[in-house]
């Protein structure tokens, strides 16, 4: 504890913060720190959860060099201020010791379709302000990629349990095990009352590489695998596919579960990684190894067909990559796991007339209105797959927006 005070005791309480600059929840980082230092944890976890529900969570998954503690002014000389360590610890406290606030409820009813962060976000915002809620999600539980992504080991699910008491607490009905847009669609919704519809189903259809060898039996999408890891053998030498943050969090995961070998196969080279530096120490901590400027050209029964990826930069900067065919190599592999990204899952053209984008991504204004009326969206679904707190912060957007199109829709609503 007292090492948490002094972290809080080293932020200057600057008057214009760059590290709530740096959030994209803007976090009132100084005054939070104050809260904590005069005692009043209570009212800290109150003002970090009314600015972001999920602070429990960002305070542990969100890339801090990229956020909060890039920004900090004492980064510039010295050591940034590591304030999610503290913000950790208030808000698991706030969590444990929740209290729903008295709501008077208002008589309008709000279908939120996808419980990961952007709806968990909006039940939360919306059921405070007396709003009925009914949450949706294709899977039993609560969570999205929080539960169905994010390992164990990096992101303990007893979080999401917590929450889930705060949902029921909230009165926010859940309705598990429903996929919306194959026999239930927007229309259907209105039909019983919503008022409006927030669709925040994220990406979670993994992308394919296109090359002969994908169907077979040792083959496997990380995002697939990392819903249920258990239920997978891998064998001895697992080779992954892909170069970011899910391709890191499958190789961790199987380096656990499987004992196995894990050999990342990256097109680029070792400073060319998207996942995050932090992630991808622990990566090599964990004795995952990494197989730089290798092109996948083909998956056989046993083994993984690559060449050699030639990274060239011309005199004005331009980087280039070119794949020598010359230069054949095989990665032996009992399985393998693709993971080089995600995009919307063929059911979202289904759930309403809403406009979506070339890529299937939902179409939107800066504040979540889709071309549907009535109907609102937030999230990986329309930015395609970016971070929780990203999530958060445009479902904060869309929830303002929902209260003002009730609020003016009442004829109607
Ligand atoms: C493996 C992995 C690791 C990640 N690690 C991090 C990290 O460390 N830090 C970070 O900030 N971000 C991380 N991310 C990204 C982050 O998890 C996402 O940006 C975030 O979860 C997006 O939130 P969302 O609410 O938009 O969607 P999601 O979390 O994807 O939730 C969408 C929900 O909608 C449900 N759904 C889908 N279709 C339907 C339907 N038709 N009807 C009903 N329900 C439906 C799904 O079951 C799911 O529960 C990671 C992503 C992955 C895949």
């Amino acid at each position: 504890m007292s090492e948490l005070k002094s972290e809080a005791q080293r932020c200057l309480k600057c008057k214009i913060p760059s590290c709530a600059k740096g959030c994209p929840v803007q976090t009132p980082i100084p005054q939070v720190f104050n809260l904590f230092l005069e005692g009043k944890i209570r009212e800290a976890g109150e003002l970090l959860f009314n600015n972001n529900p999920l602070s429990a969570v960002t305070s542990i998954v969100c890339p801090h060099d990229r956020n909060c503690k890039g920004h900090c002014i004492l980064g510039k000389k010295g050591q940034p201020v590591e304030f999610y360590k503290v913000e950790k610890y208030i808000s698991g406290f706030y969590l444990e010791t929740y209290q729903p606030p008295a709501i008077q409820k208002n008589g309008k009813k709000v279908a939120v379709v996808g419980a990961g962060p952007a709806g968990i976000t909006m039940s939360i915002i919306l059921a405070q302000k007396g709003y009925s809620v009914t949450l949706f999600d294709a899977m039993d539980s609560i969570g999205g990629t929080l539960r169905y992504g994010i390992p164990e080991f990096r992101l303990p699910k007893s979080i999401l349990d917590q929450y889930k008491k705060i949902l029921d607490a909230l009165d926010v009905k859940f309705r598990p095990n429903t996929r919306i847009g194959t026999n239930i669609q927007t229309e259907d919704m209105f039909l019983d009352g919503y008022e409006a519809i927030f669709l925040c189903t994220g990406t979670g259809r993994p992308n394919r590489l296109g090359l002969l060898g994908e169907t077979l039996g040792h083959v496997h999408f990380a995002i697939d695998y990392l819903k249920s890891p258990e239920g997978y053998r891998l064998g001895k030498k697992v080779a992954i596919v892909g170069a970011g943050n899910v391709a890191i969090d499958a190789a961790r995961t199987a380096i656990r579960r499987s004992h196995s070998e894990v050999t990342i196969l990256n097109y680029k080279g070792a400073e060319d990684m998207t996942a995050d530096k932090s992630e991808l120490e622990m990566a090599i901590i964990d004795g995952v190894k990494m197989l730089h400027h290798s092109q996948v050209v083909r998956i056989a029964d046993d083994t993984v067909k690559c060449v050699k990826v030639e990274k060239s930069i011309a005199k004005n900067g331009a980087v280039t990559f070119t794949e020598d065919y010359q230069a054949a190599f095989e990665v032996p592999a009992d399985s393998v796991i693709i993971a080089i990204g995600q995009g919307p899952g063929a059911d979202v053209a289904n759930v309403g007339s809403a406009s979506v984008t070339q890529r299937g991504l939902l179409q939107v204004d800066e504040f979540g209105q889709t071309s549907q009326k009535g109907v609102f969206a937030a999230g990986d679904i329309v930015t395609g797959p970016k971070t929780v707190i990203e999530a958060v912060a445009f479902a904060k957007k869309a929830a303002a927006k929902i209260e003002e199109y009730c609020s003016s829709n009442t004829a109607q609503c």
